[in-house]
């Protein structure tokens, strides 16, 4: 038997703190109280003895018992981490969530972010040699068990918010539960925040569970009597209703992403002071919560709501968030919610291999879960902005876990990394379809990473170095042989951030004429390249990105990416090295290099002169935003975006030759395509090429 609750409070109760010998803080002190009142502290000897004798344990408690935040605690206290030199993992399926907490713990352990506790995230790892706790996505740890198989560093995993099944965390639960078969002195913890426990107790041989009991009120739930139109109207007619009407209470209203968060958030300020002035209700502050606000930014949502005037309609907190507020972080204070029924998701059609992100309605389960935050602290209320009946019938039990709904390519490279080779025979929760996992290994072969046999191949292997999808990695292992590897970096890490131009409503004009003057004919990789190119001239201008209608962050990631990304390349020696400035062909070659990763991926000018996609002839419209003003007949995208209409989205003109005069023989067979225009078009290019090669051989 180790350590029990009363010798760990002993020692969190003392006078200095064992983590750093320094004396703990007065604001530790403080928090300490606050955190013995939590749900998951009465249940600290129970959780004590059950991973004490179990390597498996399931743990399902309300959002906000304290799971994330008390657990990974109650560990480092058992184990006395910090003495052992291993590590524990906490891992979340958000970056948000993973920051967030991890400054949370780091207060509560009174330790410094970044030292004993940290976190890790895709581009951003704030750990130090003195770290023993880490938060981190559910990818990041994926990707460490690439490069170490066992996880040796670590003595004990969380895997948080696992009723969420993302897809890392769904693969992490079948690596570990064969990892756990050799080490015996690895302890996984699997939390939920919902009641369906009984089918990971089950996938983890029959492992215990531990029920943390909530201290929740009983939420009122009203429904719309008729479907709303435009549910973000409703959204910020109903804050107002109650703002002015209820009484005392923070609000917590569920919007899908960035836009229309900022957009909800500008019209409830204005509306809401407008009111105040005609004293028809007390002062209130709107903040946003989505996934790429600034981690400052985001800590505002725990700040405390603006006080009425004495005998005065109360003062309120508004906060407008994406899925993140669902279960991934607590607001204290909330006790009303607004549930549009809706969120992004991502959706995938096997069939015509699009992966994108989709406004649709969520579960019941997740209607459920909103509802909840409105009775953390007191009875709250629930406003949903649909129908009964639309609950009833329309909403979906479960969401169907990630892995169902995902392009596979780039997991299936980091299994067969992972010494993983028969993916058939993988372990998991619940399988991909069949389809799913044959058109991934299809385009892994395309794009030269495996064998005909499956197995990896060199370029493979590169590939998987880098946390990016196939098709940019592959682009990236390329550019030093078309000798643009410093623009191809560039242009990865401005792929792989939030968009940098902003066009916000009511300011589309300047913003479109700030643009112009980056965009480059040929299309919009090299029109962010030029912006690039611009803002790192400028870098030291602070003013420089409002008046260019550029996103800040975006950018300041970027240099981040590329940075990383550039570590990357260089150790794997890869040579760095430019075209733009000396060549000035420099457009046609940075084309024929993004080719060599996205040469799939091709829309044709049809007669009609609309255009179509090439593998499966799926019509799509280029994005209005797009730098293409000329209607070249083949465009190379990035990615298809499904909205009101099919559009695709940063594209670049090419050349049909180039498809030809990468590595792979995607193009040399054309029997598989179905039969369009393009495929026309290609047949005679190849008769063509055929006809001046033989003629070459005759010369
Ligand atoms: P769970 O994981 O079970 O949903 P958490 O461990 O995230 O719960 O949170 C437990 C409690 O800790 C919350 O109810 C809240 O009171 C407090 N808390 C968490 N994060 C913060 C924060 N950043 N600032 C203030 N309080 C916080
Ligand atoms: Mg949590």
């Amino acid at each position: 038997r180790k350590t029990t609750s009363a010798q760990a409070e002993k020692l969190e109760d003392g006078e200095v703190n064992p983590f750093t010998n320094k004396p703990f803080s007065k604001k530790y002190k403080t928090i300490l109280q606050g955190r013995r009142k939590l749900p998951v502290h009465d249940q600290r000897e129970n959780f004590l003895s059950l991973i004490q004798s179990s390597q498996f344990v399931v743990l399902v408690g309300e959002t906000g018992s304290g799971k994330t935040t008390q657990i990974p605690q109650y560990l480092v206290y058992n184990e006395l981490s910090h003495l052992k030199g291993k590590q524990i993992a906490c891992t979340q399926p958000r970056r948000v969530a993973a920051m967030s907490v991890a400054q949370r713990v780091a207060d509560e352990m009174d330790v410094v972010l970044g030292q004993e506790v940290g976190y890790n995230i895709r581009f951003e790892d704030f750990t130090s040699p003195k770290t023993f706790l880490k938060y981190m996505t559910d990818g990041m740890l994926l990707r460490e068990a690439m490069s170490d198989h066992t996880l040796s560093r670590y003595s004990a995993i969380v895997l948080d918010e696992a009723h969420e099944r993302t897809l890392s965390t769904d693969i992490l639960m079948g690596l570990l539960k064969e990892i756990c078969k050799t080490r015996k002195d690895l302890q996984v913890i699997i939390m939920s925040a919902t009641l369906d426990a009984g089918k990971f107790q089950k996938y983890f041989n029959d492992a215990p569970l531990l029920n943390v009991p909530g201290r929740t009120f009983p939420v009122e739930v009203f429904y719309t009597s008729e479907a709303e139109k435009d549910y973000v109207e409703a959204a910020i007619r109903t804050v107002l209703q109650i703002h002015s009407n209820e009484p005392e209470g923070d609000i917590l209203v569920f919007l899908t992403g960035e836009e229309e968060i900022e957009t909800a958030c500008r019209e409830i300020k204005w509306e809401g002071e407008d009111l105040m002035r005609q004293n028809k209700c007390g002062p209130l502050m709107v903040v946003p919560l989505y996934s790429t606000l600034s981690p400052v930014a985001q800590q505002k949502i725990f700040a405390a709501a603006p006080v009425g005037r004495p005998g005065g309609p109360p003062g309120r907190k508004i906060v407008v968030s994406t899925n993140i507020a669902e279960t991934s972080l607590t607001i204290d204070g909330i006790v009303y919610v607004i549930d549009p029924g809706l969120s992004k998701q991502k959706v995938y059609n096997p069939r015509i291999r699009i992966e994108s992100l989709l406004v649709s309605p969520i579960s019941k389960a997740s209607a459920q879960q909103r509802a909840g935050r409105a009775g953390r602290t007191r009875p709250g209320k629930a406003y949903r902005l649909y129908t009964e009946t639309a609950f009833d019938e329309e909403l979906l039990e479960q969401t169907y876990p990630e892995i169902m709904r995902s392009n596979l390519g780039n997991v299936v490279l980091q299994l067969k990394q992972l010494g993983i080779n028969d993916l058939v025979r993988f372990d998991f929760m619940d399988p991909p379809a069949p389809e799913t996992l044959m058109r991934a290994l299809e385009l892994l072969n395309y794009l030269g990473a495996l064998e005909d046999d499956t197995s990896m191949t060199k370029t493979g292997r590169l590939m998987a170095a880098f946390p990016l999808d196939p098709q940019l990695s592959k682009m990236l292992i390329e550019s030093p042989n078309h000798k643009c590897s410093n623009e191809i970096l560039t242009i990865t890490a401005l792929i792989s951030v939030p968009p940098i131009f902003v066009r916000p409503r009511g300011a589309e004009k300047p913003a479109d004429a700030a643009k112009a003057k980056f965009v480059h004919q040929d299309g919009d990789h090299l029109t962010l390249l030029n912006a690039f190119l611009e803002y790192k001239k400028n870098e030291r201008n602070p003013q420089w990105c409002r008046k260019n209608f550029i996103n800040e962050r975006s950018m300041k990631s970027a240099v981040n990416v590329r940075k990383q990304l550039l570590r990357v390349m260089e150790k794997k020696g890869l040579a760095i090295t430019s075209v733009m400035g000396n060549n000035r062909f420099y457009s046609t070659i940075i084309r024929k290099a993004i080719c060599s990763g996205y040469f799939m991926q091709v829309a044709h000018r049809e007669p009609s002169g609309h255009y179509a996609t090439l593998k499966d002839n799926q019509p799509v419209v280029l994005h209005p935003s797009s730098s293409i003003k000329s209607k070249p007949e083949w465009i190379l995208y990035d990615e298809i975006v499904l909205t009101s209409r099919t559009y695709i989205r940063t594209c670049v003109e090419v050349n049909v030759d180039w498809l030809f005069e990468g590595t792979s023989d995607y193009y040399t067979d054309l029997s598989s395509f179905p039969n369009c225009d393009g495929k026309r078009a290609l047949e005679q290019v190849i008769k063509y090429r055929k006809r001046s090669g033989d003629r070459k051989k005759k010369i």
